[in-house]
């Protein structure tokens, strides 16, 4: 009963609401007649004849930009970045002829017979054998490795380095590798011997758990044995920085600075960690050489990587590598020993001495591999430059940054140079996109005011 009179009362009151306003207005009607009111309406201003939009030809721009960069600077990068084609070669070849010398002189098998008069457990044998093998490894390409990583570096004035100092980075980098490259290469023959056939499965599963463990920990563990990372210190570029961060939702505390300074003058930034260790650091020399609007360029990049979840895309491409690879080595290896084994003294694809094949037949698959691996980087890059640009809105910084970054890639490579070689798009393509980009936001008051590019 009360229910119905609460809906009469509710009922009620909506009437009185639709028909309060007729109300009013009889009462109105019985004053008599009186002059109309005059309301004043609003109405938009007319627009304001927009700025000119200047003109601007983003082919002339990019092209200016490319000419601020020749002569000897042009021929210096060029040669640098052409010669690190030749290195991939060599590289592969070098890798051949020392697993070519360790099957044939049967190094390898003796190597093996040595773990087999230490213990008799496999487990053990294929770890000393591991252990002995990256020794080995790292020792009989030391020539090349100090010629790329020291002597080539100083030769096109990029490293800051003393021999010295190079060879502590280089002995810390080997004692890491040691460590993990014999855990991993125990672990995978554990896996051969009990699935001989299902073993790449297996080991692919493994090394993809192994690749994002290290991820996670390098960020925390092992960047820090190199350099010294602190939080940006305090300045205007940081609370853009911040601000650019947090405004798409990246932690704010996430943005470091490292000395890279100790080892060269390059100027760079990078994303780096999974799960919860992930963060952006920047190097000093971007700090100590590039524009605020040039940092700012390349923050939105980094942040870029971070808000698209970079890693983890990364982490499945190269899951997929992974997988393909040992699949790739499972079948040479059983195709090569069928010919050569009697030669090596290796039959079975569970005997620790078949590892220089396994590592033959892994350097060329990573050779040729080497232009899906740059194309998955690279179309990476260039999504995170396109975001970049949008959060950073810094068309010129990006493109002079590009500039700087030249100063060890060859800034304008063929296309099929590009789509084999390029990990990032190479300076024209950044340039070009930037300028693009700008020609599309010329409307928006902070670019049509931002720096003036050349035309
Ligand atoms: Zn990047």
């Amino acid at each position: 009963m009360s229910g119905m009179f609460t809906r009469i009362c509710l009922l009620l009151s909506v009437l009185a609401m639709l028909c309060g306003p007729i109300a009013a207005s009889t009462a109105v009607a019985q004053e008599g007649p009186r002059a109309a009111p005059t309301a004043t309406i609003e109405v938009q201003s007319l627009p304001v004849a927009e700025e000119p939009v200047p003109a601007f030809d983003p082919v002339k721009a990019t092209n200016a930009y490319l000419a601020q960069i020749s002569g000897p600077q042009r021929a210096r990068s060029d040669a640098y970045y052409e010669g690190g084609y030749v290195l991939l070669l060599v590289g592969t070849a070098y890798a051949l002829i020392v697993a070519g010398l360790l099957l044939w002189l049967r190094i390898s098998a003796r190597m093996r017979d040595f773990a087999q008069a230490i213990t008799r457990i496999r487990f053990w044998q294929a770890a000393i054998y591991a252990a002995l093998f990256f020794v080995v490894i790292v020792v009989a390409t030391l020539p090349l490795t100090l010629y790329q990583s020291f002597y080539r570096e100083h030769e096109f004035g990029l490293s800051n380095q003393t021999i010295g100092q190079w060879f502590t980075d280089f002995a810390v980098l080997c004692a890491i590798g040691f460590v993990a490259t014999t855990i991993l290469v125990t672990v995978i023959y554990a896996v051969v011997r009990a699935a001989p056939n299902r073993w790449p499965i297996w080991a692919s599963a493994i090394t993809i758990a192994f690749a994002a463990f290290v991820g996670l920990i390098s960020p925390v563990y092992v960047a820090p044995l190199f350099n010294t990372y602190t939080p940006l210190p305090d300045s205007p570029v940081k609370q853009s920085i911040l601000a650019m961060a947090k405004a798409n939702g990246v932690p704010v505390d996430n943005v470091y600075t490292f000395d890279a300074s100790r080892q060269s003058d390059r100027i760079s930034a990078n994303v780096s960690g999974l799960f919860g260790t992930t963060r952006i650091s920047l190097t000093d020399n971007l700090m100590k050489r590039a524009t605020p609007a040039e940092v700012e360029a390349v923050l939105g990049h980094e942040i870029g990587h971070y808000v698209l979840g970079h890693t983890y895309t990364g982490l499945l491409w190269i899951a997929l590598v992974i997988v393909v690879g040992f699949w790739f080595l499972n079948f040479s290896f059983r195709f090569l020993t069928a010919i050569f084994g009697g030669n090596w003294d290796v039959r079975q694809i569970d005997d620790p001495a078949g590892l220089p094949v396994l590592y033959a037949v892994g350097m060329v698959y990573l050779l040729l591999a080497t232009p899906a691996l740059n194309t998955i980087s690279r179309n990476i890059e260039a999504q995170a430059d396109i975001f970049g640009l949008n959060a950073a809105r810094q068309p010129d910084g990006f493109a002079t940054i590009a500039l700087k970054l030249s100063e060890y890639r060859k800034l304008e490579p063929s296309p099929l140079e590009e789509f084999v070689f390029y990990d990032h798009p190479s300076g024209r393509s950044r340039i070009a996109m930037a300028m693009q980009w700008k020609a599309q936001h010329l409307r928006d008051p902070d670019i049509r005011k931002g720096p003036v590019s050349p035309q």
